[in-house]
């Protein structure tokens, strides 16, 4: 993300003491609000990194065992009762192996984006 903003330099005759104060107080928050933005966007992009490193998405784990089971029979999905910090997502399958996982609210809104799940 690149933000550009152009701000004109004083015009002749408008020198005046106020009028100079006001300007550098102007440039001055300026250049503190760029400087806040670039840290705001150094940090976007170290929380992006750590997601990114972070486990499978759910639905890829899922889709893993489901691959591998559906011969076994009907699998059987069930989800724990919600709370602010996810569910509990189980998958069991005929031959006695059960899916189990703790979805976060993250996790379940970057896999409804990545449109994993349907
Ligand atoms: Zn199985």
């Amino acid at each position: 993300m690149r933000i550009i903003v152009e701000v004109r330099d004083l015009p002749p005759g408008c020198a005046a003491s106020y009028t100079v104060a006001s300007y550098v107080r102007a440039v001055l928050k300026f250049q503190a609000l760029r400087r806040e933005l670039a840290d705001a966007a150094l940090e976007v992009a170290s929380r992006k990194r750590v997601l990114a490193r972070r486990s499978q998405p759910v639905a890829a784990d899922l889709e893993a065992f489901t691959a591998g089971h559906r011969c076994h029979g009907p699998l059987i999905a069930e989800t724990g009762a919600l709370t602010l910090n996810g569910y509990r997502l189980t998958v069991a399958c005929p031959c006695g192996l059960t899916f189990g996982r703790w979805v976060t609210p993250e996790e379940a809104v970057r896999d409804l984006t990545l449109g994993r799940l349907n």
